[in-house]
């Protein structure tokens, strides 16, 4: 008989890499799938991968966030610091109405930054004119290898999972057998009925390029400039809602990013050297969703009026968990959710209210059309 783990992670982009980390740091015995052989596949190989605080003016999403940008950036500077360069990021209003509420925005920042004028911006590089705050403890990661670092020190295995099966008290994953099961498939989410999570997906596309440019930050506007990392500058911008991958960019998925950094830094010796396109996978409230999975089937059949606003006790498919929803932000929180997930599941410790699934169950047995009604 096939071996039993403790925990079988599916999806080896940055939130199943992290959760199997984090569990088998915990002690666990863990096997992380993919359908892919290739590290970061999905969203994840995509993403610009800038680790970074978010602005705003206080709201919770921004609290959560610039929490776990703490954490992230710790983890990523104690164990896979080789995979995180801290070049700062400088974040510029998106034109001049944001820049009026720059100021507004400054006591909610709870990081570590700086404000920089139009000349400090022009001594960076960076032809912008409008003043702008500069993160000098944030970065970028290389995802790709970040991924593939952490791929080195936790069991894994190609394997398309398309189907789960719960029997005897054990998760059978076509050949594997374990006790619980994480769910990190990002935007593709049909295993299980999750409707009420809202997953969906936003594509997006990032050119590397080759150059000479000293630029020694990285910046974010309405897209994404990296620092000149050897010799390579990233591109990258996630803005456009799509049920598929590949569908919306008329084979020219870089050419509106290229126009807008051209007005941004001086591009004149950019030579492409990679393109990658790549799906975010964001909730219905677009906070990170970590948790238990309920059991949909099971609670519309025993408690039909749910749909008419009951609140019968929720019931949970077993050991059964997800870790998904991370928008495009799922280098901050990546090693912050794996750490909630595994003291979940390790500990039962019961995970922050912000990112459990649970928040979203009520209301879409309530509200979604998906649902007929008696
Ligand atoms: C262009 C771009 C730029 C971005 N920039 C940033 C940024 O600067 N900072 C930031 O933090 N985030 C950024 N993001 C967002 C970030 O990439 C995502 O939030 C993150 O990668 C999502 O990771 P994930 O692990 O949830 O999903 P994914 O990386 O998509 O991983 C899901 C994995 O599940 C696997 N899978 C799915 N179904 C199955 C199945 N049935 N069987 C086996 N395997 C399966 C897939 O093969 C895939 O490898 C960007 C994204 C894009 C596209």
């Amino acid at each position: 008989m096939a071996q039993l783990y403790d925990t079988l992670i599916i999806g080896a982009g940055i939130a199943g890499c992290c959760s199997a980390y984090a569990l088998q740091q915990k002690g666990q015995k863990v096997l992380l799938l993919d359908r892919s052989s290739v590290p970061a596949s999905g969203g994840s190989g995509a993403a610009g991968a800038f680790v970074s605080p978010k602005i705003g003016k206080g709201s919770p999403l921004q609290s959560l966030t610039t929490e776990a940008f703490h954490f992230s950036k710790a983890f990523y500077l104690r164990h896979f610091p080789d995979y995180f360069d801290q070049t700062g990021v400088v974040r510029i209003p998106k034109d001049e109405a944001d820049a009026q509420k720059f100021a507004t925005y400054e006591p909610h920042n709870n990081a570590s930054y700086q404000r920089l004028s139009a000349s400090e911006l022009s001594q960076f590089g960076i032809r912008e004119s409008e003043e702008s705050f500069y993160f000098e403890e944030a970065g970028v990661c290389d995802a790709p290898a970040l991924c593939e670092a952490i791929l080195k020190q936790v069991p894994h295995a190609q394997h398309t999972v398309e189907g789960l099966v719960y029997e005897a008290g054990v998760w059978v994953v076509g050949e594997y057998r374990a006790k619980a099961v994480v769910l990190a498939t990002g935007y593709q989410n049909q295993l299980v009925d999750m409707r009420y999570m809202g997953v969906k997906g936003t594509w997006g596309s990032r050119g590397d390029y080759y150059s000479r440019l000293a630029l020694t930050v990285s910046m974010h506007k309405r897209i994404s400039i990296s620092a000149n990392q050897e010799g390579v500058i990233k591109l990258g911008a996630t803005h456009v809602k799509s049920p598929t991958p590949c569908q919306v960019c008329d084979g020219h998925p870089l050419k509106s990013l290229e126009e807008q950094a051209s007005r941004m830094v001086d591009t004149r010796d950019f030579t492409l050297k990679e393109t990658f396109c790549g799906m975010r996978a964001g909730s219905k409230d677009y906070f990170p969703l970590v948790g238990r999975v309920i059991d949909v089937a099971w609670m519309l059949e025993q408690y039909p009026t749910i749909t008419r606003g009951a609140k019968p006790p929720l019931h949970y498919h077993p050991n059964l968990f997800v870790c998904n929803g991370v928008g495009g932000r799922g280098f901050v929180f990546a090693p912050w959710m794996a750490e909630e997930l595994s003291e979940l599941i390790v500990k039962q410790e019961s995970v922050d209210p912000r990112v459990n699934p649970d928040r979203l169950f009520l209301k879409w047995c309530r509200k979604s059309t998906e649902l007929v009604r008696e």
